[in-house]
C-alpha cells in the first residue's frame, strides 16, 4: 500500500474517533459507513473533493464537518439550506 494511503487511513480513523465513532445526527447512534459531511463552507467547497484533500480539510477545519452514517449523509445532502440550518444548530457541541 502506498505510504500516503496508509497515512490517510490512519488520519481518518483518528478523526472518526474524535467525532465519537458514531453518527452525529440527532438521536442516531448508527456506526454504519460513517462519512464526514460538510456543514459549513471551507476552501474545499465546490472544488475537487478527492479523499486526500477531504481528509486534510476535515483535520484543518473540524468544526466544518460532522460525522454521519451513510443514511443521514444522503439525507443531509438532499436537504434544502433552511433545513440544514435547523440540523446544524444541533451539531456544534463538538469540543
Ligand atoms: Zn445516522
Amino acid at each position: 500500500m502506498h505510504p500516503s494511503t496508509i497515512w490517510r487511513k490512519k488520519l481518518r480513523k483518528k478523526l472518526k474517533k474524535e467525532y465519537g465513532n458514531i453518527c452525529n445526527y440527532p438521536k442516531c447512534d448508527s456506526t454504519d459507513r460513517l462519512e464526514f459531511a460538510h456543514i459549513c463552507n471551507t476552501k474545499l467547497c465546490g472544488q475537487g473533493r478527492g479523499s486526500k484533500e477531504r481528509i486534510r480539510d476535515v483535520r484543518d477545519n473540524p468544526h466544518a464537518y460532522v460525522l454521519l452514517c451513510h443514511r443521514h449523509h444522503s439525507l443531509y445532502d438532499s436537504m434544502r439550506e433552511f433545513e440544514k440550518g435547523v440540523i446544524d444548530s444541533t451539531f456544534g457541541t463538538l469540543s
